[in-house]
């Protein structure tokens, strides 16, 4: 396709090449200036919530195995703590920029407003490539980070969890160097911990729960039932594998999936627990007896009911949003769809259920996670996954109600609904000018 000379409604100049569609940031400002308008905000409004409110940068000198020193740069950014405490992931990964952290930091704040929970939006990362470090190596780097960034994180300014590359034991040692510095226990500095120091039950599911709650309402939506839906999820790790299973478990045949490994693709539909076998096996979905290898690109463009992206950004282009055969695409992913491809989907009459409400139910987890921990009280896990059903379901509704009402986009509508709940909550405190 000729990029070079297309410009898109919104006036973004594609022939200023591939790089800007693929810039998350770049998509993140598009998405909420395209929602801002809608709502005519006052500009002054919209200048404070904009821009993150605190970026800082560290640098980290960690002791190596080897006996050297090599010096780390990490990122925390708060976009948003109007709502409450600045809430997100930590991701350690060598395409770690201060720009990729602060649009990722951007959509926490819409994405806690969207589900109506009460924090705002940060995200945190280290330019790393953790597969190269050993364990000790990681946790000296994840403890002189927590230390260096001590005045920024909290139960009460700051709390992180886990993302790309991070996992519950680097929450374990997030919450222990916090705590040795507090000179007390503080579970509710960070989320995503193991059970047996704070965590909650149900976290490690909660994200591809909130997928199957949106799948579900989406479904409905349409007239789609989906006890006899066809579904394809490119991703097979925490949101992917879990998404497959429950719907599954719905009566969807989940007909092809994929990881970094290679793809796999079944029309008969894939037995999903003997595929987490073969996984905790193998390591991929590759091989998956029965089933035919299948190119990754390929994957997306199987005719399906529902396309489920829950890998990485950037996977839905204008290069091939045309070719997308879904009814329904669900994003478990942070940003699967830049802003080209969106428009290209949703002229073909696909329902995109965009991520800050797809993906929602795993910030809503962390959010029952600090709950509990600053009660001192869990709760079962039935009652985790009860409560988290009625927030996915309520903020799909309002979603929907604001695309209906706007007739806007779902990505649109979240937005607006999003933005115009952190500018309620300005109006009523006030500008400390
Ligand atoms: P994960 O590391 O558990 O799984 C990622 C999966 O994607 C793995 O199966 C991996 O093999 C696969 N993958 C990587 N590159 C791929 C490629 N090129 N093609 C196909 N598959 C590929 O991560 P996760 O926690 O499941 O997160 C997945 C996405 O969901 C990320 O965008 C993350 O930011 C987002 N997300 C996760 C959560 C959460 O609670 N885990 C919450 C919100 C959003």
């Amino acid at each position: 396709m000729d990029t070079e000379s297309m410009t898109d409604s919104t006036g973004m100049d594609m022939g200023s090449g591939i790089q800007r569609e693929l810039d998350p940031l770049e998509n993140a400002h598009i998405q909420f200036e395209e929602a801002a308008a809608r709502l005519k905000l006052d500009p002054a409004i919209l200048q404070i919530i904009k821009q993150p409110r605190r970026a800082t940068i560290v640098k980290l000198p960690v002791h190596m195995d080897d006996g050297s020193f090599r010096v780390f740069t990490g990122y925390r950014v708060q976009h948003s703590i109007v709502r409450g405490p600045a809430k997100g992931g930590i991701r350690y990964h060598p395409d770690v920029t201060l720009e990729e952290v602060t649009a990722l930091a951007a959509w926490m704040t819409w994405k806690c407003a969207v589900v109506g929970i009460p924090f705002g939006g940060g995200k945190g990362g280290i330019s790393c490539d953790p597969t190269t470090l050993s364990k000790t190596e990681l946790e000296r780097l994840t403890r002189r980070y927590v230390a260096d960034l001590i005045d920024v994180f909290g139960p009460e300014r700051d709390v992180p969890a886990p993302d790309v590359n991070t996992n519950e034991q680097t929450m374990a040692w997030i919450m222990d160097t916090y705590s040795m510095h507090a000179r007390h226990t503080v579970t509710s500095v960070v989320t995503g911990k193991p059970l047996l120091i704070g965590g909650s039950a149900g976290r490690r599911e909660a994200t591809g729960r909130g997928v199957l709650f949106c799948v579900r309402e989406a479904a409905k939506r349409i007239g789609l039932a989906l006890d006899k839906a066809t579904v394809v999820i490119q991703g097979f790790g925490n949101v992917g594998s879990v998404a497959a299973d429950l719907l599954a478990k719905d009566g969807a045949k989940i007909i092809a999936v994929s990881d970094v490994g290679g793809g796999i693709h079944l029309p008969s539909g894939l037995d999903i627990p003997a595929l987490q076998k073969h996984v905790a096996e193998h390591r991929t979905v590759a091989g998956f007896p029965g089933a035919e290898p299948i190119d990754g690109k390929k994957l997306l463009e199987i005719p399906c009911d529902v396309l489920i992206p829950a890998a990485l950004e950037n996977q839905i282009t204008q290069a091939n949003a045309g070719r997308i055969n879904a009814r329904i695409v669900a994003e478990g992913a942070n940003g699967p769809t830049t802003t080209p491809a969106d428009k290209i989907l949703n002229k073909n009459g696909v329902l995109v259920v965009p991520d800050i409400l797809a993906n929602s139910g795993g910030v809503t987890v962390s959010y029952f996670e600090w709950v509990q921990d600053r009660q001192g009280l869990f709760w079962r896990e039935d009652e985790v996954n009860s409560r988290l059903e009625q927030i996915m379901v309520d903020a799909f509704h309002d979603v929907a109600n604001m695309a209906d009402e706007h007739k806007v986009s779902f990505r649109v509508a979240a937005f607006m609904l999003a933005i115009k709940r952190v500018v309620d909550v300005i109006m009523l405190r006030g500008v400390y000018a």
